[in-house]
This record gives structure tokens, sequence and C-alpha cells, in this order.
């Protein structure tokens, strides 16, 4: 791809725009010499302003998703996307959530722009398992585990049961549920069909890849080996 397209793809403005950095010499390779947009280099070495490219497409994230913010660039409210960089909001291909997690429910968030890659986490054939940490308002009876792995439980409103997940019990009211679905308010309707109230829900893994002591609010780019760990 030439120079300038790769370029103004990252959201760094128009092709117009980027031709533009380009005449003023802020187009550099890494020992500051001037780029013009028909060289042909390698990726790593371009710099904008002194500073690296951003990373090219084929990007995934993981983000600590903080309570409060919604996943939807509809809400009028603050979004995930706000707390990425505003040029990671205008790159090309679009960088989109892999599913969605609540306004109220924290943890791990995946974002691509590999179209391809999400369809594949998010396909029921992939059995992607997503771990769950929920804090319940009463007390467990002792019975969800079973209720939750049957295979049979039906959320309300819907037709086909939800597939066996599996419950380990870390509290009298706090357990970690993993689910392979990805259906509407999931866990928190689980609990519901089982009597109970979800009050804190995170979400702690996704496949083998974990948040890793990422705090709420920061995400940083996976490489390849990390993307594998969700399959
Ligand atoms: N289940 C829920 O109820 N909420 C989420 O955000 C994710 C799974």
């Amino acid at each position: 791809m030439k120079l300038v397209k790769l370029i103004a793809s990252l959201g760094y403005g128009s092709r117009k725009d980027v031709a533009q950095l380009f005449r003023a010499g802020r187009i550099t390779d890494a020992a500051g010499e001037v780029l013009y947009a028909d060289d042909v280099v390698p990726y790593e070495t371009i710099r904008v302003d002194d500073e690296p490219l951003d990373p090219p497409p084929g990007l995934t994230l993981m983000m600590h998703k903080p309570l409060g913010v919604t996943c939807s660039r509809k809400d009028p409210g603050r979004v995930v996307y706000d707390l990425l960089p505003p040029r990671y909001n205008v790159r090309s291909p679009a960088l989109s959530t892999v599913g969605r997690l609540d306004r109220d429910t924290s943890g791990l968030l995946l974002f691509t722009d590999d179209g391809a890659l999400l369809h594949r986490i998010i396909s029921p054939k992939a059995q992607v398992t997503k771990v769950y940490e929920a804090t319940l308002a009463q007390d467990l009876r002792g019975d969800e585990g079973e209720l939750f792995a049957s295979g049979t439980l039906l959320l309300e409103g819907e037709t086909t049961p939800l597939a066996p997940a599996a419950l380990e019990l870390l509290g009298p009211r706090h357990a970690r549920l993993g689910v392979s679905e990805g259906r509407y308010h999931q866990v928190r309707r689980m609990f519901a069909a089982a009597g109970n109230h979800v009050e804190t829900l995170q979400r702690v893994s996704i496949g083998a890849l974990t948040l890793d002591g990422l705090p709420p609010g920061e995400w940083r780019a996976l490489d390849a080996a990390e993307v594998a760990l969700i399959f």
C-alpha cells in the first residue's frame, strides 16, 4: 500500500492532510531522514513528528473496562472508545469491541479491527470460555452449579436452553462462572433464574487470556501469541 494511503487509513488525516505532512517533512525514517510519499521503507522505521507510526491494521487490544462506561458508540454517555487515543477511533478498518460488557460490568474487553478474528471469537462454534466473577445479594443455595451445568436452563423470554456453564464457589455470596455463549446480560439473568441477584460483576478471562494485572481504564495491544491464548 502506498504510504499516503496507509498513513491516512491509520487516522492521521485525509490523504490530502497526509500528503501535506510529507511536504512539510514531518514524516521521517528512524534516522530522521525525511521520507517522500513514493518511498518504500519498512513499516517499523516510519515516524510522524518523530513518533513511531501507530500499529498497522490487524490490531487487537485488551482493555480493563472500568465501571460506568458503555460499549456502544451510539451511547450519549462515556463509552469505552473514549479511553483509546482519538486516532484509534478514526482508523480504517475500524476497531470494534469483541462482544460487549454492560455499563455496570468491569473487566476484560477485547477490541479488534480484524473482522474474521472477531467472528471467530464470538462464534458459538468456537466455544471460547468467558469467566466472570460475581458477588451476589443472597447466599448461594448450593444447587446453582448443577442448574447451570445442566444445559437445560431457559432464560426468561428465550426458547433455547443455555449451553452448560461451570460454576465455582468462592464464598457464600461470591462465585466464578465460565460461559461459552454471549447472550444479552447472560450472567445476571442466569443468577436471576436461580433466584439471586448479581451485585458486582467482572470478566476475568477470555479463553486463557486474563486481565494480567492491567489496571481499570488501561489498555494495551496484544501480540499474536496473546491472541492465540483466546482459543
Ligand atoms: N453477563 C452479564 O450479565 N453482563 C455482562 O456484561 C456480561 C455477561
